[in-house]
């Protein structure tokens, strides 16, 4: 298992920002990321979870504790005709791609999604209409609490929009085992390569970015559409700024930290609630040490939230 000490995240997350964790693991397989855990728990050493690092925003100024990085384990197998069963680094595109190998369609919405199994389950990953509530069948999980490896159905992680009821501080994605349907292989390459060619057009691809900052509030009013009414593309807070491209997204212009992060997040919250009266809840999820006044877009209390 690789381990380093004093180790900068931003190299890790997909928005290229964050400080340094006091120790990084990269656990390979379920035996490594739970002897780890459980040492870290013996010295009362607090610990977090990354995946991908692809809906994360890590503090500038580090993260106390240790960081468990899950993107390293890489198991991936077909367990049965339509069941496939993947360890939580596995990348969501590679994943598309091994199913359409093997003619199993459901999957092609993940191609332009950058994270991990782990994340995908945790996070209820969606897009193009499908989302990964329709295909996870279970989940194994190592329950800290119960220190055992436990199995949730579908039924069990209560999947709704961008959300499961995995406990993110007690809780570790070790795999997942997804229900697929046969498919053409014709059908599943034009699926894959539309889902693509949409993302090039409608996302900033060559900017450092997290996705989308905020859920949709309502279904038909989309996050964006809302950040853009309020005037906001292009709008700059240090180096972080508004995609002009999307309006829901977050661009690191280069040297972006943390604090241009949020504070960018709350003047775009701030400027919808003042036009709207509709409170955004931001979906990235936050890792290390920020003020209360850089969490303050995340303590909003919203009917989805
Ligand atoms: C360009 C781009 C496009 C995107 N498009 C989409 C999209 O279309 N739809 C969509 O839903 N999302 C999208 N995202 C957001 C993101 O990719 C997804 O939410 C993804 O599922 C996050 O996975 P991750 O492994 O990167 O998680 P991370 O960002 O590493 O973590 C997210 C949360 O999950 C927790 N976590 C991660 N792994 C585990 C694990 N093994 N066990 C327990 N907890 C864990 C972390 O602690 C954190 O709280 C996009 C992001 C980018 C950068």
């Amino acid at each position: 298992m690789e381990e380093h000490t004093h180790e900068p995240l931003a190299r890790y997350t997909t928005l290229r920002i964050g400080g340094e964790a006091q120790r990084l693991f990269q656990p390979k397989t379920t035996e490594e990321l739970i002897s780890i855990i459980t040492r870290l728990d013996q010295i009362s050493e607090p610990w977090h979870i990354l995946g991908g690092g692809s809906n994360l925003l890590v503090s500038s100024s580090g993260v106390k504790g240790s960081v468990i990085r899950t993107a390293q384990m890489l198991d991936i197998k077909q367990l049965d005709t339509y069941l496939i069963e993947a360890s939580a680094g596995v990348r969501l595109p590679h994943l598309a791609r091994f199913a359409a190998g093997l003619n199993l369609s459901g999957l092609e919405f993940l191609v332009g999604i950058p994270g991990t199994v782990g994340g995908a389950v945790v996070m209820n990953a969606g897009a193009h209409g499908s989302c990964m509530a329709e295909l996870v069948e279970s989940a194994l999980i190592y329950d800290v609490k119960q220190n055992k490896l436990i199995t949730m159905t579908k039924d069990d992680l209560s999947f709704s929009y961008r959300k499961s009821t995995i406990d993110l501080g007690s809780q570790v994605v070790v795999s997942a085992r997804l229900n697929l349907r046969a498919g053409k292989q014709s059908e599943i390459e034009a699926k894959i390569k539309a889902n693509e060619e949409y993302r090039l057009k409608t996302q900033p691809i060559g900017f450092p970015n997290a996705g989308s900052t905020f859920v949709n509030p309502e279904p038909n009013r989309s996050a964006g559409y809302l950040v853009e009414q309020a005037g906001l593309k292009g709008f700059t807070s240090g180096q972080a700024a508004v995609s002009q491209l999307h309006a829901n997204f977050v661009i690191n212009l280069g040297n972006a930290t943390s604090t241009d992060a949020t504070a960018l997040i709350r003047h775009m919250q701030n400027s919808v609630y003042e036009k709207f009266s509709i409170k955004m809840r931001p979906e990235w999820k936050t890792l290390g040490e920020f003020t209360a006044e850089e969490l303050e877009p995340w303590k909003v209390k919203v009917p989805n939230s």
